[in-house]
């Protein structure tokens, strides 16, 4: 049976039991059984499940191994860590997040004002704040408000024009000054699609001169002591560990030049974000694990600060992928299946056929196990032939439909004779007799770094795995773009079961969903990002709670910044009945997502 990789990206967070995903955890629910109790109010719409407990496992994980790192080497400075808040703004994700690590002093990493007057308003007490980004006199102002509230900031100047600006908000306002922070620029460049925030042509970071220039200016106000930090970011999903040893070691030594100048406030190295995670179902392409990460970085920087006679710096990190990815599920109900449109009751055979037609009849009605494949490919041939005889005019509308629906019907037949996984001839055939999915969701707002960078995300059903998936699947969403699709890939091919949709519903779960894809999430064609609720557990007990509603078409309207009375009052100052008028209400209050009809109706699965 196929379980859709969820050995090598699943990370024991689910597993499958019964045919079911089920959360590995606690009472083991299903999330056929959550959706089930949301979709019960009505929001039939695709839905994000988040699972903080699985976040906070996340947390744990990365404190545990570095801390153990930090004991078993006799590191003698600490390890802290940050959440960058570009990843998951979503206050679903944040607020139990930061919940849940309040003792571990776990903090947040802003690079925006408006992240940054976030972190102002919930980072917990005595947890650190880091300031990356590039900033103007409004964000460094903030900064020393920040501080002036007994914050623990951190501002990470960029380039020089941002230390000379925090020198002049230091005059004016005589406040303490925050923590300063100096992002180097390296010269070691990151792996992975996202090599490019390192190395000497970043877009980020100072380079030694500056750096050099940096401390002088520093000196010159005395303000040498709030020098603390030296922060690199190579990248994001770093699937190889080597160019971080190199950066450990070209800012380690950075780290050592400046603390001999005289930097003597200085004492952490921020080392970014960048660990990756497993996003495949076919193969690992993470070459480290977390211990060795740790491993890495501590045993570098001890060795580097050792052989120079300096105290080895706290060791800061800025992971989000890591920490958020596992902790979101996508959920996306299938609408139609494609060929489902092709069943027997369509066919209209006339009095007298073209002899292809009858030809393709009789390969329906005499296909065998034997003769399967053989019949696939003369049906997929004897299709081309009708299309072409149609093109030139020698058959009518009603041949080609008949052609189109006895193929479709062969292909069916022959996929149930057949094992399609094991048998490579019709492995070949997989692309051209593919099942199209259409799914109640939006590839651009739910899945963008699919559309826009060609991320992979686990893909499965929820049910059926008990059962053999048999249909190379194509994914539609219901965006009028084409490309709002999930193309089938031989070299990645993802089956999925023959439902008929009359009788049972089918849902498709995209997991790792949790890091940067909420807030990159686009509106095209103006649908919303999806309901979302977060499972909780209370002493064992399941809890759905802090349910967000999908935004209504009204609020969308607003966010475009229409004036929503003036289009409430055309619409309904142009209909005259009551019924219609108030079905125009409804609608606006409602999400632009298909409503799917008779779910009542349909026996649960
Ligand atoms: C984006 C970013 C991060 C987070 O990177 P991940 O790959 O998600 O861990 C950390 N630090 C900085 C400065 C960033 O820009």
């Amino acid at each position: 049976m196929n379980n859709y990789g969820i050995d090598i990206w699943g990370d024991d967070n689910f597993i499958i039991d019964k045919g079911l995903v089920k959360l590995n955890y606690k009472t083991n629910p299903s999330l056929l059984e959550i959706v089930k109790s949301v979709r019960k109010e009505g929001n039939t719409g695709p839905l994000i499940l988040r699972f903080p407990h699985i976040v906070q496992k996340q947390i744990d994980k990365l404190y545990s191994t570095f801390n153990e790192t930090i004991t078993s080497y006799a590191y003698d400075s600490k390890f802290y860590a940050v959440f960058p808040l570009k990843v998951n703004q979503f206050p679903n994700h944040i607020l139990p997040m930061l919940q849940s690590s309040a003792s571990l002093n776990y903090g947040l990493e802003a690079g925006s004002k408006a992240e940054l007057l976030l972190a102002m308003s919930y980072n917990n007490k005595n947890s650190p704040i880091t300031v990356n980004g590039f900033k103007d006199k409004q964000m460094i102002v903030l900064g020393f408000i920040a501080k002036n509230q007994g914050h623990d900031i951190t501002l990470t100047i960029e380039g020089l024009n941002e230390l000379e600006t925090i020198i002049e908000v230091y005059q004016e306002l005589n406040l303490p000054c925050p923590n300063i922070g100096l992002r180097v620029r390296l010269h070691s460049s990151g792996s992975g699609t996202w090599a490019k925030s390192g190395g000497i042509n970043s877009k980020f970071g100072l380079s030694s001169m500056e750096i050099l220039q940096a401390f002088e200016m520093l000196q010159k106000y005395n303000l040498t002591n709030a020098l603390k930090m030296i922060h690199f970011h190579i990248g994001s999903d770093m699937n190889s560990i080597s160019p971080l040893k190199k950066a450990l070691k070209e800012s380690g030594h950075i780290y050592v030049e400046l603390k001999k100048m005289g930097a003597d406030g200085l004492d952490s190295i921020n080392i970014g974000g960048g660990l990756a995670i497993e996003y495949s179902q076919f193969n690992r392409n993470i070459q480290y694990s977390l211990k060795e990460f740790s491993n890495d970085v501590v045993f570098t920087l001890k060795d580097i600060s050792e052989k120079n006679g300096v105290k080895p710096p706290n060791i800061f990190t800025e992971s989000g992928r890591f920490i958020a990815s596992p902790g979101s599920v996508l959920i996306a109900p299938t609408l139609e299946l494609f060929s489902s449109e092709y069943n027997h009751s369509n066919i209209r055979l006339k009095e007298k056929n073209p002899p292809i037609i009858e030809e393709l009849y009789f390969l329906y009605n005499d296909i065998t196990k034997d003769n399967a494949k053989e019949y696939m490919h003369d049906s997929l041939e004897h299709l081309e032939s009708i299309l072409t005889l149609f093109d030139l005019g020698y058959v009518d509308l009603t041949d080609r439909s008949n052609a189109e629906v006895l193929t479709n019907l062969i292909i069916k037949k022959a996929i149930k004779l057949k094992d399609t996984k094991n048998d490579r001839e019709l492995k070949i055939l997989d692309d051209k007799i593919q099942e199209k999915y259409l799914l109640n969701f939006s590839i651009f707002q739910s899945l963008p770094d699919f559309w826009g960078i060609d991320q992979e995300f686990p893909i499965m059903p929820l049910t059926h795995l008990d059962k053999d998936a048999t249909r190379s699947a194509n994914i539609w969403d219901i965006t009028c773009d084409s490309d709002g699709e999930i193309p089938f890939k031989a070299n990645k091919p993802l089956y999925l079961h023959d439902v008929d949709l009359a009788k049972e519903e089918y849902f498709l779960g995209f997991f790792l969903v949790g890091a940067y894809q909420d807030t990159l999430g686009m509106k095209h064609n103006l649908f919303s990002s999806p309901s979302q609720v977060n499972i909780i557990f209370t002493n064992d007990e399941m809890k759905v709670e802090s349910f967000i509603k999908s935004q209504s078409i009204l609020d969308i309207f607003e966010d475009l910044d229409y004036d929503t009375t003036e289009i409430v009052d055309k619409l309904l100052s142009t209909t005259n009945d009551n019924d219609l008028k108030e079905k125009l209400e409804e609608y606006l209050e409602d999400n632009s997502y298909l409503k799917t009809t008779q779910i009542e109706e349909r026996s649960s699965i």
